[in-house]
């Protein structure tokens, strides 16, 4: 198969949700799988497990962990839902080959589910494995769903394609070893591929999971290893918004966005993206569409590579999201007055702990960083000690406004007055030169409100 010429499509948990999402994923799917004149053939299509599903299978692997049979109960329920889907979607002939294979599947579910429970504890792996099964049980769902309506496809299970490390609940992918694993297998296989999100294996075939709403990250390693010539992320709003239409009802859709300012929005919580999703499209420079599985008519969000392939305008904000909880932890020190040095074994201490930071703002009396993963927090802030002393705070939240003109003089001044106007107190503002956004910390109570304030001042009123 030649790597030029196809896409990959990926649907998420709402999408799989039910008999009717997935009436629209098929016709999506079949319509998909033809190549046409503007658009490429469907070389893969990514799925997420039915909405709801993964915690379900965190509950089943919890209770187990606790000797607590009500596992079966969820297991069940899990089961139902997956068979009532088959039984409205999949005709007479090929029913019972289906129901066959999703009842194989949750028997082994409760296999693993009796293992933690004969251990009485759950570990990383064990909880992946477990995980597994939601997107493992979708996937095979549609493959017989798509295969009754004469769409042919087959079942690919990612653990075959995607190496990570053994990060287990958040694995790194090795792309060195993925990338060729990827490309051999569609060189072999050119029927349409119907891909498990969110998973992967460890080189010795463990399962791990690549992190919460990961199926959007699957997809764009997929894309990328195979060149696709576009990535279509079909989720239940039609496409990236000025703000999370659940908290900001006049928000609407950005036709367009660059790679860096969806990164952005990503990394600081807009939770249509995964936050890891735009590097491996960025990579090769692959446009990702956001697009609505119920409305798919309707134009979506373009993600380009850059200003220069944008066809619209930019604007001062673009978009506007926050993230919530982070901790601020702030070092004092006169020695920042001769920081040389001080900085790295500073950013050591986090590396040591794989605690990522999001936000630094320094000064000559010390540095401010946040973090938003309190795993090591007690060990980190121990180490900090050596430098100086440190303060902790709990409960913030870091607003970002991403924008092609956002770093244009005033810009900054002008937030920050008006939000001052309505006693939403600012601090930490972090503005890149050149760069897309701005970034800034407001106590965690405020952030529903700066965004708010922020949208109508800069999105709600503009033409
Ligand atoms: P999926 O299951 O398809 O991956 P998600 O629930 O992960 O869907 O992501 C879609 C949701 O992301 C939307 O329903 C919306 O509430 C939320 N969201 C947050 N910020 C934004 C934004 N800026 N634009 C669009 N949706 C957003
Ligand atoms: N099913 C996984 C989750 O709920 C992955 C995803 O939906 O993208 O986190
Ligand atoms: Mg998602």
């Amino acid at each position: 198969m030649a790597s030029k010429g196809i896409k990959v499509l990926k649907f998420g948990g709402t999408s799989m949700g039910s008999a009717d999402s997935m009436r629209k994923v098929v016709a999506i799917v079949r319509s998909a799988s033809i190549a046409s004149k503007k658009e490429p053939r469907a070389a893969a299509v990514v799925v997420s497990a039915m909405s709801g599903v993964t915690d379900q299978l965190i509950m089943v692997a919890k209770y187990a962990a606790k000797k607590n049979d009500s596992y079966e109960k969820v297991i069940a329920k899990i089961e139902a839902r997956h068979l009532q889907t088959i039984q409205s979607l999949v005709g007479a002939e090929n029913q019972q080959a289906a129901r066959a294979d999703i009842t194989r599947m949750t028997r082994h579910l409760t296999g693993a589910a009796k293992g933690v429970l004969l251990v009485g504890s759950l570990s990383p792996q064990a909880l992946d494995y477990i995980v597994s099964y939601g997107e493992r049980l979708s996937a095979r769902m549609l493959v017989h769903i798509l295969n009754d309506k004469d769409v042919a496809c087959e079942y690919l299970n990612a653990r075959r394609i995607i190496t990570t490390d053994d990060s287990f609940g958040k694995a790194e992918v090795d792309f060195s070893i993925s990338n060729k694993t990827i490309r051999a297998y569609f060189k072999k296989h050119t029927k349409l591929q119907i891909v498990t999100g969110f998973i992967g294996a460890t080189r010795t075939k463990k399962t791990t999971t690549l992190g919460r709403g990961g199926s959007d990250y699957s997809a764009a390693i997929l894309g990328a290893a195979l060149r696709a010539r576009v990535i279509e992320i079909w989720t239940d709003v039609s496409g990236v918004y000025t703000a999370d239409p659940r908290l900001e009802r006049s928000a609407r859709v950005v036709p367009e966005l660059t790679f860096e300012e969806a990164g952005e929005l990503a990394y600081f919580g807009a939770k249509v993206l995964h936050p890891k999703t735009i590097l491996p499209a960025m990579r090769e420079r692959i446009p990702v569409r956001v697009l609505n599985t119920f409305k798919p008519s309707e134009r979506g969000t373009t993600i380009v590579a850059d200003e220069g392939e944008r066809k619209g305008k930019s604007r001062t904000v673009d978009a506007l999201t926050f993230k919530r909880p982070v901790i601020v932890i702030h070092v004092h020190s006169p020695e920042f007055f001769d920081a040389n040095g001080l900085m790295a074994s500073i950013f050591n201490i986090f590396q040591t702990y794989r605690t990522s930071i999001d936000v630094i703002a320094t000064s000559v009396a010390g540095i401010s960083l946040t973090i938003d993963d309190d795993t090591h927090l007690r060990e980190i802030t121990k180490a900090l000690k050596k430098f100086g002393s440190v303060r902790v705070e709990r409960h913030k939240a870091i607003l970002c406004a991403v924008g092609g003109k956002v770093d244009a003089a005033g810009v900054a001044g002008r937030m920050f007055t008006v939000l001052g106007k309505h006693n939403v107190a600012v601090e930490m503002i972090s503005q890149a030169s050149g760069g897309v956004s701005i970034t800034f910390v407001v106590d965690e109570d405020d952030a529903k409100k700066a965004l708010k304030i922020l949208h109508k001042e800069y999105i709600r009123g503009r033409v």
